[in-house]
């Protein structure tokens, strides 16, 4: 505690809790219709749906309807097509099917990421796999009018679950093949990924105001713990996921 008297600790303590409370804010600006938006890639929020919360993982597909939410969130399928889409299938078989094949894919995508932001190289059979997927269900193009003048967009049908790998498989391909692995890392406090877009390429976190802050407010309770009765120490509040 040093010379100061107790009154005047006392208000060290709280203005140390105020600071802390305001680093560990989470803002609500990452999330969207409940999953987070902060890779900067498709195939990266893609990825990021199965988040650690409180260092446990946290499968936020958890089943046909949060499928079709990630793919309305991802602005992939407009809500009208998403919820009749949605009714069509739900609680088939083909619905089902296709939710395990997308956690397959993505976890195995998750390892060729972590080896491909380390040396650049994906197997010969991810090539393969990503090709088949690509060549079974393709994205489209089309022409359409924005406007006074003509645009080709792309598209992908909905005719059946397995459709949803179009984008998904595209993405994935466009990330290997299009982005530096240098500029694509893990966030160093969690399990999510993103591509670092900023001009000096020295991002660390997925988000600021997810783990960013929580490095900072651990940084600044230990550096405070040793001024104060280690009893005394302001407890870092886990931050709320999603807000
Ligand atoms: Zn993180």
């Amino acid at each position: 505690m040093g010379t100061d008297g107790p009154s005047k600790f006392l208000q060290k303590r709280a203005a140390s809790k105020r600071k802390m409370k305001t680093l560990a804010k989470v803002s609500a600006a990452d999330w969207r219709e409940g999953f987070l938006f902060v890779g900067n890639h498709l195939a990266l929020d893609f990825i990021n749906t199965r988040p650690e919360i409180d260092g446990k993982p946290n499968e936020l597909l958890t089943n046909w309807s949060s499928l079709i939410r990630w793919f309305r969130a991802s602005k992939l399928i407009d809500a009208r097509d998403g919820v009749s889409f949605e009714c069509s299938w739900a609680e088939s078989k083909e619905a089902q099917k296709t939710l395990r094949a997308m956690w397959t894919f993505r976890e195995n995508l998750r390892k060729d990421l972590l080896a491909w932001e380390g040396d650049g190289r994906i197997r010969s059979e991810t090539l393969r796999e990503l090709n088949a997927l690509m060549s079974e269900h393709p994205m489209l193009k089309k022409i359409t009018s924005e406007g006074a003048r003509f645009i080709t967009v792309q598209w992908f049908p909905l005719q059946q679950p397995s459709n949803l790998f179009a984008p998904l498989a595209l993405a994935a391909a466009n990330l290997f093949s299009e982005l530096d692995p240098k500029r694509v890392r893990k966030c160093e406090h969690c399990v999510l990924h993103f591509h670092d877009t900023s001009k000096i390429g020295t991002r660390r976190w997925c988000s600021m105001r997810l783990c960013g802050n929580r490095v900072k407010v651990a940084a600044y309770a230990a550096r405070h713990s040793s001024d104060q009765h280690r009893t005394d120490s302001p407890r870092l509040s886990p931050a709320k996921w999603p807000p």
